[in-house]
């Protein structure tokens, strides 16, 4: 599932090839909860419209028009978001994958999954969200409006405080893992960096919130945007679909010290990193590190 630093690094890729860019035609497949604008609206109202800007909230992008629209772009769990020229083999099936030499492993034409293709008018390269599960989201928003998904979100994670996370926490009976990845208090945080924050912390993720210290709080925080820095710094993880938007893998996979990473031994302590759940989501922590 993308995360923050993914979504992150694709905007910053994703950006130079939007800023500036008229759109000329709308492609889309037909009508699903994947679109919470009518695809047809779509098609109708976003031709003519130029490219501000890219902006990133928690795991959301805006793409700001020149008119003070915006469309609201998520990836759910398996949304791509890439240019025309990019190429993966990650971008096709397995059989097809198979059945092609490596100098064929190159291009990408719109399949059933690409469910919305933005074309411009100077005919460079068009953009394409491509999602297997759909469970990626597509809005138009008028000026001004904003949609109930943004408004809940927290303080970026990116841009958080240890004191920010130390006021929710003080509150809260349940385990700081879960808040520190509820997106109202910190917006971005997914499971794979939480994880690894609480290990850098040293920190056990059933701690209960409420018994954070305001500076295991600040510590916690320090930890969270470092692996979110590094991980935007490597591209991004490629676990699951996630790829670059020009099609390269990321490289922050093999930095994990502890997510995925259970009855492996400690990198620290040499202790077996153990694996719970914590709200339905496998939790990875080192008994020796971690208190
Ligand atoms: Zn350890």
């Amino acid at each position: 599932m993308p995360e923050l630093p993914e979504v992150e690094v694709t905007r910053r890729r994703i950006e130079p090839l939007l800023v500036g860019r008229r759109i000329a035609k709308v492609g889309t497949t037909r009508p699903s909860y994947f679109f919470l604008t009518p695809p047809a609206r779509l098609a109708r109202e976003l031709p003519g419209a130029v490219v501000r800007g890219l902006e990133r909230r928690g795991k959301y992008l805006l793409a700001q028009l020149d008119d003070g629209r915006r469309l609201l772009l998520h990836l759910g769990m398996t949304g791509q978001l890439f240019a025309e020229n990019a190429s993966s083999p990650r971008l096709l099936s397995a059989r097809r994958r198979a059945a092609l030499r490596p100098e064929e492993q190159r291009g990408f034409a719109p399949d059933r999954h690409t469910h919305l293709r933005l074309e411009f008018d100077d005919g460079g390269p068009a953009l394409f969200f491509r999602d297997v599960r759909k469970f990626g989201k597509v809005r138009l928003l008028r000026p001004g409006e904003s949609d109930p998904r943004l408004d809940k979100l927290g303080v970026d994670a990116l841009s958080a405080t240890g004191d920010d996370l130390f006021a929710a926490a003080r509150k809260r009976k349940v385990p700081i893992k879960t808040v520190l990845m509820d997106q109202g208090v910190l917006a971005g945080v997914g499971n794979i960096y939480a994880d690894e924050a609480l290990f850098l912390a040293k920190i056990r993720p059933r701690r209960p919130a409420a018994r954070i210290s305001r500076q295991e709080a600040k510590a916690l925080v320090a930890a969270l945007q470092k692996v979110l820095l590094r991980s935007i710094e490597t591209g991004g993880s490629s676990i699951s679909d996630y790829v670059l938007p020009d099609g390269s893998d990321g490289a922050y996979q093999d930095e994990r010290r502890v997510y995925a990473r259970a009855g492996e031994p400690c990198l620290v302590c040499g202790t077996r990193i153990k694996r719970i759940s914590i709200g339905a989501r496998s939790t990875h922590f080192c008994p020796g590190c971690q208190r």
